[in-house]
């Protein structure tokens, strides 16, 4: 089965927003065993976008669009497919009903223009939106038995119409055989290029688990799916596969599918039985937010203090005023007497402290923006690690926070 994603929206088209949802769609509609043969970007223009269809539908089986479902006027996709379809557009009382119900359970008051999102072209599936308003649609044309698919903009609510909705409507209507199963194992510490390196040999020869690499926020994601006849033969695949790459990457193995680098230190803390304490300065609390995203860090997170200035780090932490004048805030000396210092101020198994220079400015001859020193205190004593890291100041912050959690993982 051939497959066509078409892109909507002007957005794309003056590079405002990145496409993700395509590249989502390929790579979930190629582990499905659909070809992936075209992928078009069209903006919000009823002419461009009707012969964009138009074309997709001559070459294409399947056509899956991406945006314009919403309320707008911009939001035009509907209506072009019922127009180039002949068909006429109707309300869709359940649609309707759904979205009213959506803004009442907010106590928003609907903008009359929403009802829009419940207008269907003449036959058409109409397929919950879970995660917002707009409804995604099927189009089956029964004399060519092609489909033409439109799925809402927001790439969330793309990802959960098209899991939920989408690939079981797929398995029925062409009969996909068998199942796909994947495992993703989370890396950190190791950049794409030398990641695959080490597993070169695996990439090249894969066929049935496929493998591959994905590049998250920081952190690499080796991807193995497996397509069998049933889950249990799927999973022997991959674990066959996995045992021969994983003495080649355990080291920077942290997780496993949704296991976030926060989750593993929450686990690992769990384990042995100890609390934290945070003294963040250049991050400004972000080790400390991505720690509480886990549910139940409360049972070993105590507390944090963002201590960003000098003075703050010598009143609040224990930081010695000499430390500051002589070696300087952002020093191996200072992060970790912050580490101990906030370790002992909220009596935890461990205290972790990060002091940097996040740039742009801040920067003097010895001490570059990006420089970052990290520092734990814990039972065995006190270590600290410097690092140089590089990008914008959110960058920066970013990496730290990754490596905070890495150095609380070792
Ligand atoms: P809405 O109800 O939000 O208007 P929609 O289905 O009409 O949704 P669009 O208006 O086309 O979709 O896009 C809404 C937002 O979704 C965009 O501003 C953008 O943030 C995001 N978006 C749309 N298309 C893509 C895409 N291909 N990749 C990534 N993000 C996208
Ligand atoms: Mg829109």
């Amino acid at each position: 089965m051939i497959v066509e994603l078409v892109s909507t929206g002007t957005e794309l088209l003056l590079g405002q927003i990145v496409n993700t949802n395509a590249p989502f769609l390929a790579a979930r509609l190629n582990e499905l065993g659909f070809s992936v043969i075209y992928q078009t970007t069209v903006g919000d223009n009823r002419e461009r976008m009707k012969n964009v269809l138009k074309t997709a539908l001559d070459r294409a089986d399947i056509v899956i669009t991406s945006g314009g479902l919403g309320p707008t006027q911009g939001d035009i996709t509907k209506e072009v497919t019922a127009s180039l379809l002949n068909r006429s557009m109707y309300l869709h009382e359940v649609s309707a009903e759904r979205i009213k119900r959506f803004f009442d359970e907010r106590r928003i008051c609907m903008p009359g223009n929403n009802l829009r999102q419940a207008m269907m072209p003449e036959g058409a599936i109409v397929v919950d939106n879970t995660c917002g308003t707009a409804p995604g649609v099927i189009i089956e044309n029964q004399t060519t038995g092609k489909v033409i698919i439109h799925l809402p903009g927001p790439p969330h609510e793309l990802s959960a119409m098209f899991e939920m909705s989408i690939v079981p409507y797929l398995k029925e209507r062409f009969g996909v055989q068998g199942v796909i199963v994947s495992k993703v194992l989370r890396t950190y510490g190791l950049g794409e290029s030398a990641l695959e390196e080490k597993i070169k040999e695996y990439i090249l020869s894969q066929s049935n688990p496929t493998l591959a690499l994905l590049a998250r926020n920081g952190e690499i994601h080796v991807r193995i799916t497996a397509r069998a006849e049933n889950e249990i033969e799927a999973r022997r695949l991959i674990d066959e596969l996995e045992g021969h790459i994983r003495p080649h990457i355990n080291e920077y193995v942290f997780g496993i599918d949704d296991e976030t680098l926060e989750k593993s230190v929450g686990n690992l803390l769990l384990a042995k039985d100890l609390t934290i304490a945070l003294a963040e300065s250049c991050t400004g609390g972000l080790v400390t937010s991505r720690i509480t995203d886990v549910p139940g860090s409360s049972s070993y997170l105590i507390g944090s203090i963002v201590c960003y200035s000098n003075a703050v780090k010598i009143t609040s932490v224990g930081v010695p005023e000499e430390i500051i004048a002589v070696k300087g805030a952002v020093s191996q000396e200072a992060a970790e007497s912050m580490a101990q210092g906030i370790r002992k101020q909220f009596s935890t198994g461990i205290g972790i402290a990060v002091t940097g220079i996040a740039g742009p400015t801040g920067a003097t001859n010895d001490k570059p923006v990006g420089l970052v020193y990290i520092a734990i205190d814990g039972p065995a004593g006190t270590v600290c690690h410097q690092h140089y890291f590089n990008g914008t100041r959110t960058d920066i912050k970013h990496r730290t926070a990754l490596a905070a959690l890495n150095h609380l993982r070792q």
